[in-house]
């Protein structure tokens, strides 16, 4: 595949207006990579040249990016940054500098997608002494054979500033879009159970193209879909009742679940013809490649799979050394809705540490983070201890705290985040001893323990870290009724936990996904049943008494999932010591950027703008609609915090995993519930 058309279909996707028409875009893109091409191309596309736990990052700074520029393009640096400070982004400089390049080159040769992948994989592993003069000749070379276009995304890529708003779900969606016809084409049959024996359908796509077109192409994941069938079953097909689940079969693949089926109808001139709506089609046939994505947080390799070799993506098995995207928690106001949801449940301690996820295979230990980053090194004792236990293979979760045994004492997220440090690390791992308190069991010695109930799950667990020394079970306790959950609420509370996590006995791990498997509760923050954790995109400066610090608050915002853009939620101007205040001021100024970031949408202007990569949690007495904020803006008005406050920064989250519009939504419906 030519770069030139990866570049063409990047610039589409930027001015796409929405997630669906870049979907679209990115599928064209897709569908005409070779099989090597595929995993490259879903890690381009997402900016990065792995998936995080390879820990293949490039970072590549914007100096050296602007030596390789004036080196193709003959300009002076002088002349670059002028360009730079008119556009604040490197890759229009290297676009208008090849544009306008003074000299010719000769022998350059049609960039081609593996190509640029593997010069830019070269980058990355260039490190020490030397390596500076190495990178700004490699990306020279690459500029000198591209178009100013290419240029433009090649230079952003290095300075980690693609940016194309595409995010994981974005692709999904892409490969979704791709198989959808493969399908639709084979479905040969309806079950109305898993184990039920399958009425033969011959649907006819043909009986009204237009249509089918139509449902198919444009429409969002549950749009239904028209379609005319024939089927000699007269009995069973009427038999179905209008709007129930069905599984349709899907000739050599697995059926299809989480479809309905309504409106069936006998055509009157035609026997044996009926015409049906289907409900849910395109997220049924996304739902697969979400599993297997979930599974193993390697979109590359899923996107190969789903357009290569889609069996596997069927059979798709856990992977060791390839961490599984975590389970979410609900929340619920109080312990009386908790009890209602779930009947009676386990509880645990919720500690306020970072999570890890620990693989095992004999003697090789990685510890994955919340992020999904490989952290091994920097907790020498968890894998120690990982080593002991008894299964040669094992994965399994927990959240790693600080904490003092004798003293029964568990530390702050604060004290505890020190330890991700990357120097010092034996002498920290003595000082600040960490604990995994083990939460859940993914896979031991050839079970995937994953579609087990809670129940069972915690039990194998028990059982297998018992004795561990730094892993041991989180606590737990049965509960029955909303006063016992209460009870243990109040001792988490004051053996210094942040609040439990109550869980469904009888659900599998869900993968990715915040369900109802687990619901957290938080000690009270105001009105608000939990904090949130907001992504910094703007900073203001200081006034009056903090005019020293050139540092006066934040501007924040939430992910809205649907669009994939981020919205702005408060402005942020207490819960600050002066420390913090000098540290943000720092930090942030090293991300400052002259334009709003593209996929912000925010009505307010900070005094910076800055890249939005920094998560911190903060606490509010009350969520109110405003027009001056854009999280889940309905009717011109969005979602505020009221007296907001940073609770902390949030070194283990990225923009990821930050709190999203809806739950924004559902935190504002809560608060009239919960009793002030
Ligand atoms: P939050 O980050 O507030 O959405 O809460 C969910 C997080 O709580 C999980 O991602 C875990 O890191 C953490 N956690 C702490 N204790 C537990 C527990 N016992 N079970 C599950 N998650 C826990």
């Amino acid at each position: 595949m030519r770069f030139a058309d990866v570049a063409a279909v990047w610039a589409d996707v930027e001015a796409a207006p929405g997630r669906l028409e870049m979907a679209g875009h990115l599928a064209q893109l897709l569908a005409k990579a070779k099989r090597a091409e595929a995993q490259p191309l879903v890690c381009l596309c997402q900016g990065v040249l792995a998936p995080p736990f390879m820990g293949l990052e490039l970072g590549l700074g914007e100096k050296l990016a602007e030596q390789a520029i004036a080196l193709v393009s003959g300009r002076s640096e002088k002349e670059l940054e002028n360009y730079f400070k008119k556009s604040g982004d490197w890759g229009a400089v290297a676009e208008w500098a090849l544009s306008k390049k003074k000299q010719t080159s000769l022998g350059t040769e049609e960039l081609e997608l593996g190509g640029v992948y593997n010069s830019l994989v070269r980058l990355a592993k260039l490190s020490g002494a030397g390596s500076q003069d190495g990178k700004i000749k490699t990306l020279a070379e690459l500029l000198n054979s591209a178009s100013p276009l290419e240029a433009k995304y090649i230079v952003r890529f290095c300075v980690g500033k693609l940016r194309l708003g595409v995010a994981e779900p974005t692709i999904l969606d892409g490969l979704a879009l791709l198989r959808v016809p493969n399908v639709r084409d084979k479905i040969s049959g309806i079950k109305s159970r898993p184990d039920a024996k399958g009425i033969r359908i011959k649907p006819l796509w043909d009986y009204e193209t237009r249509e089918k077109e139509k449902a198919l192409d444009m429409e969002d994941s549950d749009a239904s879909l028209d379609f005319v069938f024939t089927c000699d079953d007269a009995a069973r097909i009427g038999a179905l009742a209008d709007g129930s689940a069905i599984w349709l079969e899907v000739d050599g693949f697995a059926p299809l679940a989480g479809i309905k089926l309504q409106k069936i109808r006998p055509l009157k001139d035609k026997p044996d013809h009926y015409r049906a709506q289907v409900m849910g089609f395109k997220k049924a046939v996304r739902a697969p490649l979400e599993r297997a994505f979930n599974f193993c947080s390697d979109l590359g390799m899923v996107a190969e799979y789903a357009l290569f070799d889609y069996a596997r993506i069927e059979r798709f098995k856990i992977k060791l050394f390839s961490p599984i995207r975590p389970a979410l928690a609900e929340r619920l106001p109080d312990a009386a809705a908790i009890l209602e949801k779930l009947g009676p449940c386990a509880v645990e301690g919720k500690y306020d540490g970072f999570r890890l996820q620990v693989h095992k295979e004999g003697e090789r230990v990685e510890l994955y983070s919340r992020k999904l980053e490989r952290v091994t090194a920097a907790f020498p004792e968890i894998v120690e201890a990982a080593r002991k236990l008894p299964p040669q293979h094992i994965i399994l979760e927990g959240e790693a705290l600080a904490y003092s045994r004798s003293e029964k004492r568990y530390y702050s997220f604060q004290t505890t985040i020190q330890r991700k440090r990357k120097h010092g690390v034996a002498k920290m791992a003595e000082e600040l001893p960490l604990h995994l308190f083990a939460f859940d069991l993914m896979y031991a010695d050839g079970v995937d323990w994953t579609t087990q109930p809670y129940s069972s799950r915690r039990d194998a667990l028990e059982k297998l870290v018992a004795g561990a020394g730094a892993i041991e079970p989180s606590s737990l306790k049965q509960v029955k009724t909303a006063s016992e959950l209460e009870n243990f609420f109040d001792h988490c509370l004051k053996a210094g936990l942040e609040g439990i996590i109550a869980k469904d006995l009888n659900a599998p791990y869900t993968p990715g996904a915040r369900d109802w498997a687990w619901i957290k509760l938080k000690k009270s923050y105001g009105a608000l049943a939990d904090t949130l954790d907001v992504v910094i995109v703007g900073y203001y400066r200081g006034e009056g008494a903090r005019t020293g610090f050139g540092f006066g608050g934040l501007l924040v915002a939430v992910r809205n999932e649907e669009s994939g853009h981020l919205q702005t939620v408060a402005r942020v101007g207490s819960g600050f010591t002066e420390d913090e205040m000098v540290e943000l001021e720092k930090m942030l100024s090293a991300v400052k950027r002259k334009t709003k970031p593209a996929e912000l949408e925010s009505g307010i202007e900070p005094d910076f703008w800055v890249e939005p990569k920094y998560v911190c949690t903060v606490s509010a007495d009350e969520i109110s609609l405003s027009p001056q904020h854009t999280a889940g803006l309905a009717n011109g008005k969005g979602y505020a915090l009221r007296f907001p406050r940073l609770v902390q920064m949030r070194e283990d989250k990225g923009p990821a995993e930050c709190t999203t519009a809806a739950e924004v939504e559902k935190l504002y419906s809560m608060q009239k519930t919960r009793g002030r």
